[in-house]
């Protein structure tokens, strides 16, 4: 968390200038350090989850496909099974 002594307080790295300033123009940190903490060397966020979804997670829908697909066999049994009993 870079600090300004002069303003005499905490800031966010992405309120700083990429010169490490903060929004008063006192100097905060190094460029070289701003740099690091401003811009993340990672992808962006949607792009990382767009490439690999755990494999697992294809493991829970199938299962929830087929437990609903149980749920809803069942549930037409049943509804056949009441009508025919009015
Ligand atoms: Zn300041």
């Amino acid at each position: 968390m870079p600090f300004c002594e002069s303003c005499d307080r905490f800031y966010t790295p992405s309120t700083l200038t990429p010169e490490g300033d903060c929004p008063q123009g006192h100097h905060v940190a190094d460029p070289e350090d701003a740099g690091q903490f401003i811009q993340s060397t990672a992808p962006p966020r949607e792009e990382d989850r767009a490439a690999k979804v755990p494999w697992h997670f294809w493991v829970l829908l199938v299962a929830v496909v087929i437990y609903l697909g149980y749920r809803a066999i069942q549930m037409t049994g049943w509804l056949i099974h009441w009508l025919g009993t009015r």
